[in-house]
């Protein structure tokens, strides 16, 4: 029986999901329950999900800089090539 535990981020101290499905449900339970408007985004720290109050289209460029997981490359059709 897999039962859901919430854990917290380390770095955030937000609840942890782990896909964006159960933190959409997570934030629609909020809204509905509490009235509560809530954003789903993923965390660059721990990659999981989070629920966060504030819009999270400004703090998303930022945070995806930051990331290691997704490699942001600047260098867009930089092709070494060695023959
Ligand atoms: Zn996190």
């Amino acid at each position: 029986m897999h039962y859901f535990t919430p854990k917290r981020c380390a770095t955030t101290n937000k609840i942890m999901y782990h896909d964006k499905v159960k933190a959409l449900q997570a934030a629609e339970d909020s809204r509905i329950e509490r009235g509560t408007e809530l954003w789903v985004y993923r965390c660059d720290f721990c990659g999981m999900w989070h629920l966060t109050h504030r819009n999270p289209q400004l703090n998303v460029v930022r945070i995806s800089q930051k990331g290691s997981r997704k490699p942001y490359s600047r260098k867009k059709g930089y092709k070494p090539r060695y023959r």
